[in-house]
C-alpha cells in the first residue's frame, strides 16, 4: 500500500529533487512505434522474438523497442488492452478498463463505492492531471511523452488481499491513486491512463507507472498474523480463503481457487527485517509479465530489470537518492520508500524479470 503522504523524511526530499532532475537530464529515445509496421492486433501477442540464424558478431543486447506495439483501432473490441495517452494496445491477458462495465475509476472525485460516507473519507480528485518535466507541467501528455518522462514500474502489494478492497481503501478512504490493480485470479484493472500521475509512491509518482498486486501482505515469521486467516490448507496444499464479509470479493472469474504459486510461506529479508508470506498465484505472474513486457515496449525507458547489488541480486532495501535518481525499470514500493515492505519476501523477481525479457 502506498505510504501516506503526511509521512516527513528529509531523504524523500532530496530523492524528489533527484528524481525531477533524473527527467530533466534523460537521453532522447526513439519514438516507440517507429520500427515496424503495424502488424494486426497480433503485433502485441508479445510473442518471443525469433533467433538469428547467424550471429556472426556478438548481438547488441534486445532493446525493447525492437518489438513496437501498435494501437488499437478506435473501433476494434478488445478486453485485454491498456490505455497509454488516449490510445489501446493489447497486452494478451485481460483487463478491465476504468470505462468498462465492473471496472475501477479513479477519475471520479467522489467515493467509488455506494454507502454512508467513512470517517476521514477522502474528497476531491485523487490523482494529478498530466505529468511533468521537471518542475514544468505537461497537462496532457501524447504517447511520446509519456514515454519521455515515465522510467519506473513500481509494485504494491495491497495488504487487502482482493482489488475490489483494495480500490475502497485506496480511492475511498486514502485518496490515494494507482494505474492497475491485479487480482488474485490475474485480472487487470486498469483505474487511471499512463498519462496520469497516480498517488501511489511519493517520490516516484511523477516519473512512474504503479500496480496493487491482491496479496495480503508479509509479516514477521512466528507471529500470529493475517496469513493465518487467508489461507487454509486442503489436499492440494494452502488455498486463499476470503474472509465472510468480503463475499466473492469482486474476483471476476466465478469460482477462482487462488493458489500460491509456491507451497509453503516464503522468507526473506525487507529493508533488514525478516518476514513471511505466501506468493502471489500463478495466474497475476502471468499477468504481471505481459503487463510489464509491454510496458518495456511502449514506455522504453523501462527497463526489464530491477535493482541489483554487487553481487548481481535484487536489493531488498531502499534505494538511496543517488541510486533512485538513476534506476530505470522495474522496482519495488521497498526501494522507493523506507517505511515499506511491499511486494514483499515471496515477490519472485527472477521469475517476473525472465518472462518478461523472453517477451522483449
Ligand atoms: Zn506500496
Amino acid at each position: 500500500m502506498p505510504t501516506s503522504h503526511a509521512t516527513r523524511f528529509a531523504f524523500a526530499l532530496v530523492s524528489l529533487a533527484a528524481s525531477s532532475l533524473a527527467c530533466r537530464t534523460a537521453k532522447p529515445q526513439p519514438p516507440t512505434d517507429a520500427e515496424k509496421p503495424a502488424a494486426a492486433t497480433n503485433a502485441v501477442r508479445l510473442t518471443p522474438r525469433p533467433a538469428p540464424d547467424v550471429a556472426p558478431e556478438p548481438a547488441p543486447m534486445p532493446r525493447p523497442e525492437s518489438v513496437a506495439l501498435a494501437p488499437l483501432p478506435a473501433d476494434a473490441v478488445a478486453d485485454d488492452a491498456i490505455v497509454v495517452a488516449g490510445e489501446r494496445f493489447s497486452i494478451g491477458t485481460p483487463v478491465v478498463l476504468w470505462s468498462d462495465p465492473g471496472g475501477y475509476d479513479a477519475y471520479a472525485p467522489a467515493p467509488f463505492f455506494e454507502g454512508p460516507a467513512r470517517a476521514g473519507a477522502s474528497q476531491g480528485l485523487r490523482y494529478r492531471p498530466g505529468r511533468k518535466r521537471g518542475d514544468e507541467d505537461v497537462p496532457q501528455p501524447t504517447r511520446a511523452e509519456v514515454a519521455e518522462l515515465v522510467d519506473q514500474f513500481v509494485l504494491h502489494f495491497d495488504v487487502c488481499g482482493v482489488s475490489r478492497q483494495c480500490f475502497k481503501v485506496l480511492h475511498d478512504i486514502r485518496g490515494l491513486s494507482v494505474h492497475f490493480m491485479l487480482d488474485i485470479d490475474g485480472t487487470i484493472y486498469q483505474t487511471l491512463d499512463l498519462r496520469d500521475t497516480a498517488w501511489h509512491a511519493r517520490q516516484a509518482n511523477a516519473r512512474s507507472v504503479g500496480i496493487e498486486i491482491a496479496n495480503i501482505g508479509a509479516y514477521p515469521p512466528g507471529e500470529r498474523s493475517a496469513l493465518d486467516s487467508w489461507y487454509v490448507r486442503d489436499d492440494e496444499g494452502w488455498r486463499i480463503e476470503l474472509p465472510a464479509n468480503l463475499s466473492d470479493g469482486g474476483v471476476r472469474t466465478v469460482g477462482f481457487t487462488g493458489r500460491p504459486a509456491r507451497p509453503t510461506r516464503v522468507e526473506g529479508p525487507i529493508q533488514g527485517q525478516l518476514l513471511e508470506q505466501f506468493d502471489f498465484t500463478p495466474q497475476q505472474y502471468e499477468a504481471l509479465v505481459k503487463l510489464t513486457a509491454a510496458l518495456c515496449k511502449l514506455l522504453p525507458k523501462i527497463e526489464p530489470d530491477a535493482p541489483r547489488d554487487a553481487r548481481g541480486r535484487v536489493r531488498t532495501e531502499v534505494l538511496d537518492a543517488a541510486d533512485f535518481e538513476a534506476f530505470r525499470g522495474v522496482l519495488g514500493h521497498n526501494h522507493v520508500t523506507l517505511e515499506k515492505n511491499d511486494p514483499g519476501p515471496a515477490m519472485d523477481w527472477e521469475r517476473l524479470l525472465e518472462g518478461v525479457r523472453a517477451l522483449l
